[in-house]
């Protein structure tokens, strides 16, 4: 059985030091196609990165053809800042990267900023021999865990096995400019990548790290380097992305009747609610009464809870207070 070989990429800042970004590779010892798996590109979502440890070991004694190569650290320098950017400061939003969003600069950059330079780093040691990728992100606990995967060849095969209830596809990335993702980087150039957000930032769930890791090997499996059958999903996935008037029509929000403190009824997102169903209350800030909030139809959760932007970022606006009107659950029909 093949072990893991630790690695390190060597990365040189500006001020002349170096990081080095440890990453394992196993090789089968036969022919077949190369996986990166990737996690924390931005720092503060590490979900990802136990994914990856485990999958380690599976390959470890399942590994039948090609190789993988798997980074669970890939922006290390973000990751020992607790932040998304190595540029952010205490509740600063992702959108303040000023240069340092590694997830919008691939390829990276030897002579551009630390990020950049990591980047790049990364590039051409691990990254630009691969022939397949799958990229482990988190966003904020009020959305679901989801792939996202363009709609077409290789990426389309890629999510159908992913396992993840919801599928949000993509249009093609803009061509032409010179920044990108992994996903754009690997798909322009007619190689299969696909992305999953394993929902939230900032904490290692058991449940998604099952999630990220059955995923993992349902890639591995379809690429032919492990082998067994491919584990579905139980139910239906919940793709939306190709046409938005039809998912206009499938995606049911739920706003706030009323001001007050919303209490969530032991929810979660990509749980399953069916139409009357009661999600949570809401304890009015005037006359104390609770009023419920009821589901306006059958489908699975792909957003919940009170929460405004930068919930990713910052404390206030994940404060369970609601205004009147504020939206408090998409439910998404199948
Ligand atoms: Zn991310």
């Amino acid at each position: 059985m093949p072990d893991a070989q630790l690695n390190h990429t060597v990365a040189t800042l500006t001020d002349g030091s170096e990081v080095r970004i440890p990453w394992w590779r196993i090789d089968s010892g036969h022919d077949g196609e190369t996986l990166l798996v990737i996690a924390a590109q931005h720092g503060n979502e590490v979900q990802g990165c136990e994914v990856i440890r485990r999958f380690k070991e599976l390959c470890e004694s399942e590994l039948v053809a090609g190789e993988v190569r798997l980074v669970p650290f890939a922006n290390l320098p973000a990751v020992r800042h607790r932040r998304s950017h190595i540029n952010l400061g205490p509740e600063q939003p992702y959108g303040d990267h000023e240069g340092h969003n590694m997830n919008r600069g691939w390829p990276g950059d030897a002579d551009g900023n630390d990020t950049e330079r990591v980047t790049h780093a990364l590039h051409e040691g691990i990254v630009r021999d691969c022939t397949r990728a799958l990229d482990l992100h988190s966003w904020s606990r009020f959305t679901a865990t989801c792939t996202l995967a363009r709609d077409e060849g290789l990426s389309r095969e890629m999510a159908l096995v992913s396992g993840i209830r919801f599928i949000n596809w993509r249009s093609l990335g803009a061509t032409g400019t010179s920044v990108s993702t992994i996903g754009t980087l690997f798909n322009d150039s007619g190689r299969g990548s696909i992305t999953i957000e394993l929902a939230p930032q900032w904490v290692i769930r058991q449940k998604e790290v099952a999630l990220g890791l059955r995923a993992a090997t349902n890639l591995a499996k379809l690429a032919g380097m492990i082998e067994g059958e491919v584990e579905q999903i139980d139910g239906p996935y919940v793709e939306f992305g190709r046409d938005s008037e039809a998912d206009a029509a499938r995606k049911h929000p739920l706003h706030a009747p009323c001001s007050g403190l919303f209490v969530e009824a032991g929810l979660e997102t990509s749980d399953h609610v069916t139409e009357g169903l009661c999600i949570g209350h809401i304890i009015r800030d005037d006359n104390l009464e609770t009023v419920e909030v009821i589901s306006p139809a059958d489908g699975w959760l792909y957003q919940f809870g009170c929460y405004r932007p930068d919930c990713d970022v910052a404390l206030p606006p994940q404060h369970p207070y609601a205004s009147e009107g504020d939206a408090l659950a998409f439910v998404m029909e199948e």
